[in-house]
């Protein structure tokens, strides 16, 4: 939790892991939803664009003033507004990512295993494969980054797609908005951490009305950080202790405008990144 997110970033390995890069935003159009088709409806599409754009969220905890869905929703809105501008198709979401160990044990958090999510995601690409799709952009905002477990969400969807690299079946791209450097946008944090000033910025412009704002705090810091940071990086056994509020970083500096160039920046490079790859036209 309190690992740097950006530390891990994409590893090169070919055709699997893909980093935005800068770019223009494509015009959004309309949204292409596999969830609102018929089979027929999609038959057809695919006779456009063998591309699918499929969002994973997370339902986790995310400090005392932001929902569990935080990074459903988030995922959700970078991934309709690439689906819009690139006439990708887009998947239901997969509500659910591999959580932080810790979180495990705050009220309605629950997640994946990493085998769960590694099968759970191969299970749904390997049943789109034999209809003919053959591009895979997966949008997520979710890093579980914490000490000694790595990459972990980010690592059991690598997994999925390796088998299906690797027979060339298809390929498949993770998409990361945070991969994007944005620390400049930022004014008390470098980069994004748990329910801060990123995350916070990105639901005061992205959805609002689920922001509590009165309950915003930042992380303890100090002798009081001392106190919890067995916690957040041990493996957490039971419940959080008291006065752990869940953020990690400074959710007070967050603001809706600050979210808006967030937003607007990653998804540039996000919009790019598929459009580059033949966005929603068959190659
Ligand atoms: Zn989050």
């Amino acid at each position: 939790m309190s690992a740097d997110l950006r530390a891990d970033a994409p590893n090169g390995r070919g055709g699997l892991v893909g980093q935005p890069l800068g770019g223009e935003t494509v015009v959004a159009e309309r949204i292409r939803r596999l969830a609102d088709m018929t089979w027929n409806d999609v038959e057809a599409c695919l006779g456009e664009s063998d591309g699918l754009v499929v969002p994973i969220g997370t339902c986790e905890q995310h400090g005392l003033h932001l929902p569990l869905s935080t990074d459903t929703l988030i995922a959700e809105a970078f991934a309709d507004r690439i689906a819009g501008a690139t006439g990708v198709p887009i998947a239901p979401t997969l509500s659910y990512g591999v959580n932080l160990p810790c979180d495990r044990y705050v009220p309605g958090t629950a997640g994946l295993s990493f085998d769960g999510m590694r099968e759970s995601l191969r299970n749904l690409i390997t049943d789109w494969t034999r209809q003919g799709f053959r591009r895979f952009f997966v949008v997520t905002a979710h890093g579980c980054a914490t000490d000694g477990y790595g990459f972990a969400h980010h690592e059991a969807i690598k997994q999925a797609a390796l088998p299906l690299l690797t027979e060339r079946v298809c390929d498949v791209f993770v998409l990361f908005p945070y991969w994007e450097e944005i620390g400049d946008l930022l004014t008390d944090q470098s980069g994004v951490e748990h329910a801060g000033e990123v995350e916070t910025s990105l639901a005061l412009h992205l959805f609002p009305e689920m922001v509590r704002t009165d309950l915003i705090r930042d992380a303890a810091n100090g002798e009081e950080e001392e106190r919890y940071r067995a916690f957040p990086e041990g493996v957490a056994t039971g419940p959080p202790p008291a006065g752990w509020n869940g953020a990690e970083g400074h959710p007070s500096a967050a603001s809706a405008e600050t979210g808006e160039r967030i937003f607007e920046r990653c998804l540039t490079a996000m919009v790019r990144f598929v459009a580059e790859r033949g966005g929603g036209r068959n190659s």
